[in-house]
């Protein structure tokens, strides 16, 4: 006898489309079939199932300067249940005063209210030569990928050459990912340097001084030590044609490399920075322009940008109050509620992707890149019954305040929508009810990922 048996509903892979029931037992998908039956029943007639979406990039309770994201793990995740998310990957926070696997600790308590499963990158912040043994421990406590900046020196996050060419040799060697927010400090730095006081007081400046040939510079420069160390690397938050560009320029020549967008540079452009709300906005990569939104839908479409992400830092309109320069901004924006429901209306009701592509870029090739596939990421026996049940003809609004993100702004407030998340599964428990949150908190899992 199965637990439960979604019924009629359409099953989506990244390859099928399948009218047919699916059961679960024991927290995994038994059989999918026509003819289920089981004592608990879910009507999934004219909906689809979908894998629930991972998001391998998210920031809850991030300590930004004096302020700190305002979703912890507890809403953070609440949220993202409701958007149809069933794992997520955030970031351990590094201190150069600590290993990155004491890093990972502390990290694991911070995130015990989750309620659906999690797991993360190792930050890389403050290492060492000489100290490769703090990655081989870390792969051993199951993470398997570890995140890199080229920018953002001034909070000692920026890994100058030696330390990104050497680490990603015992990344190499470890069969471990180096992830890289891949922006040129030096070349926005001497773009500030300038700016009168006046340019920084414009909101619209803040992609003026950060613009496409920072990323696309900074990913050939960690390309070309991924190049030299066989090290397999995942470029995060692909905001440009630019950075496409020379992430194909690397594919091309043999280098393992991946990349992933977020909904803000599908959907925004840096227009929005001219309104009166422009600072509410303040990102980086900062948001670019349309032609740089045609060259990412065809990435995706085309798998050089392998999936969709969040990069989820909320922060209240209060935090982001203006300060007289987009200096003196906390960067972030909100996202993990909406970016299914975004990817379905703008992607694939608008022919930019199929419903498979769909399935492909926001669960599937994410669950394979960081080692999750496929216990997640898929709609297959055996596999974690982590599923998102969506209706695609319901018609709504996003309103930052009906939304469960600990958050009074969304960047898309007022955009019409078509299709909504009914109900999420974790481990075959429903934990969304038609739109209704209902799990418990800390009912999440850490997950120990592969190599
Ligand atoms: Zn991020």
């Amino acid at each position: 006898m199965y637990d439960l048996v979604i019924k009629g509903g359409t099953v989506v892979t990244s390859t099928d489309s399948v009218k047919t029931d699916l059961a679960v037992k024991n927290g995994r998908i038994s059989a999918i079939g026509d003819d289920l039956t089981s004592e608990s029943v879910i009507d999934a007639r004219e909906k689809l199932i979908m894998p629930g979406c991972i998001d391998s990039h998210t920031h809850m309770s991030l300590p930004v300067g004096i302020n700190c994201s305002s979703d912890d793990f507890y809403t953070g995740t609440v949220a993202a249940a409701c958007g149809g998310i069933t794992s997520i990957i955030d970031f351990s926070v590094g201190d150069p005063a600590r290993s990155i696997p004491e890093d990972i600790r502390l990290r694991m308590k911070e995130a015990r209210d989750s309620v659906i499963d999690y797991s993360f990158h190792g930050e890389v912040l403050g290492w060492k030569l000489g100290h490769e043994e703090e990655f081989r421990e870390a792969v051993e406590m199951g993470i398997t990928s570890f995140k890199f900046y080229t920018s953002y020196a001034a909070s000692g996050r920026r890994s100058d050459s030696g330390i990104l060419y050497n680490a990603f040799k015992e990344i190499a060697r470890l069969g471990a990912v180096a992830i890289v927010h891949a922006e040129d400090e030096n070349l926005i730095e001497s773009i500030l340097s300038g700016m009168s006081e006046q340019d920084l007081g414009r909101m619209e400046n803040l992609a003026v001084s950060r613009p496409d040939l920072c990323e696309g510079s900074a990913i050939d420069q960690v390309a070309f030590y991924a190049e030299q160390t066989g090290a397999r690397l995942h470029i995060v938050h692909v905001s440009s044609a630019l950075g496409v560009d020379r992430i194909g320029f690397a594919a091309e020549r043999g280098v393992l490399v991946s990349g992933e967008t977020c909904p803000q540079y599908l959907l925004l452009t840096r227009d929005v920075y001219k309104g009166s709300q422009g600072h509410f906005f303040s990102a980086s990569p900062a948001l670019r322009e349309s032609v740089d939104q045609d060259v990412l839908w065809d990435a995706l479409k085309y798998g050089l940008i392998g999936f969709v992400v969040t990069d989820h830092c909320p922060f209240t309109k209060q935090q982001k109050e203006w300060k007289g320069s987009f200096l003196n901004l906390p960067y972030g924006l909100p996202g993990v509620e909406t970016m299914l429901s975004l990817l379905y209306s703008e992607g694939v009701e608008k022919g930019r992707l199929s419903i498979n592509d769909l399935v492909r870029i926001s669960s599937e090739h994410c669950a394979r890149t960081f080692g999750l596939y496929p216990q997640k990421g898929s709609i297959s026996i055996g596999a974690d019954a982590d599923l998102v049940i969506f209706d695609p003809k319901v018609k709504w609004v996003i309103r930052a305040g009906d939304l469960h993100m600990n958050t009074d702004f969304s960047p898309y407030e007022g955009r019409e929508i078509n299709g909504k998340v009914e109900h999420t599964l974790s481990r075959g428990e429903v934990i969304v009810k038609n739109g209704s949150f209902c799990g418990n908190a800390g009912r999440g899992h850490f997950i120990a990922r592969k190599i």
